[in-house]
């Protein structure tokens, strides 16, 4: 698989196995207090879990969108250790059967919560059983067919579902209704991003295979700067920067082993990576700097649509090298200059082609 392909990027918000290392869970803030940045989401949560808390019942039930690795299992984590519940992980496509599901809510205990990861994905038979299950918690079982059927009703201890989406626009209304709270994640500030990266800078070199804390604030930053707003990519970042430069440079960080570390895996300064070079250039080559349909991109890359759409096109729309216009995809003046092409579109047009 070459990395240029959108399942294996360096700046995939999405996770890697690589990700999932002890010092990552070591790096998971595991309190409210220890969260850093959505400062509107931990505020909400605050108040609610406190409420819930001081009212001994389970949590109403929370829906957190936004784009991969910015937070949404982390923070059903915080959520279960401040309410003292546990949390049961897992997601939408792994529930197969109206049975799975079952299997899962009738092992819950009281005020327990449960995390449905892409919940978007779940499928239509087993979304009819979460309704009275996040309602009423029950659950009605159909025993034998035909003449002899006969319904069982299961009556659940009170839990919390938090569902997670990258996109809340995929689910059904009867089921976005069903929850209580909506969060939005927004991606990170970079001064938020730089406060993960100190954090997790001086986790690394508690370790003892690490070197001494080898990395100043301005390598930080500089590292921040091509995170995308993400917390994933951040960390994914920062252990590539360490591993080049205890190989490379005696474990010594500077601007310039970052940009060494990073070229070799195609990164630019701004954070963008061979797949969203291809996608502005596919647009300004092929598409005269569009409007195009996303469809035609995705064909000409030999892409999948849905996949450019959550992880190539959030944060070219962020930093502002896309215009979504109701005639397609636009590229802005702003890109054709980041990538040096002589094509220019002149910025009236992307503005009032902006939606
Ligand atoms: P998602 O479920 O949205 O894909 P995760 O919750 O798995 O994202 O987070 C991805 C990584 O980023 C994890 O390693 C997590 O520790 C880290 N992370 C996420 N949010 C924060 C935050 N606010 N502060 C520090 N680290 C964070």
């Amino acid at each position: 698989m070459s990395k240029d392909d959108a399942s294996n990027r360096m700046v995939s918000g999405e996770g890697r196995p690589e990700d999932d290392g002890a010092l990552d869970r070591a790096l998971r803030p595991q309190s409210l207090d220890d969260l850093i940045g959505q400062d509107k989401v931990r505020d909400n949560l605050r108040t609610m879990i406190h409420a819930a808390r001081a009212r001994g019942e389970a949590l109403d039930h929370i829906l957190i969108y936004g784009p991969p690795g910015l937070g949404k299992t982390t923070l059903s984590h915080i959520v279960g250790n401040e309410m003292g519940s546990a949390v049961r992980v897992t997601s939408g496509p792994a529930i197969e059967r109206a049975g799975d599901l079952a299997a899962i809510l009738t092992n819950l205990h009281a005020n327990d919560i449960l995390f449905i990861d892409e919940i978007h994905r779940l499928p239509v038979a087993v979304e009819e059983y979460i309704y009275p299950a996040m309602e009423d918690f029950k659950i009605d079982f159909t025993l034998d067919s035909g003449m002899h059927a006969k319904v069982i009703t299961y009556h659940l201890k009170p839990f919390t579902l938090i569902g997670a989406t990258t996109r809340a626009g995929l689910l059904t209304g009867a089921l976005r209704s069903r929850f209580g709270l909506t969060h939005h994640l927004q991606f990170y500030s970079e001064a938020d991003l730089l406060a993960i990266l100190r954090r997790a800078a001086d986790k690394l070199a508690m370790q003892s295979t690490s070197p001494q804390r080898a990395i100043d604030d301005k390598s930080l930053k500089e590292i921040a700067q091509r995170s995308r707003g993400t917390p994933r990519v951040t960390l994914r970042l920062l252990r590539r920067v360490r591993d080049f430069a205890q190989v490379r440079a005696k474990s010594k960080v500077d601007h310039r082993v970052i940009e060494d570390a990073l070229a070799l895996e195609g990164v630019d300064e701004l954070g963008l990576d061979n797949l969203d070079r291809s996608y502005l250039r596919t647009i300004a080559n092929v598409y005269q700097g569009g409007p195009v349909g996303l469809e035609a991109i995705a064909a000409t890359l030999g892409e999948d649509s849905l996949t450019l759409e959550d992880v190539v096109e959030p944060y070219l729309l962020q930093i502002g090298f896309l215009a979504r216009t109701r005639q397609g995809r636009r590229l802005t003046a702003k890109a054709a200059e980041h990538l040096n092409l002589e094509w220019r579109p002149s910025e009236s047009e992307t503005l009032f082609a902006a939606e």
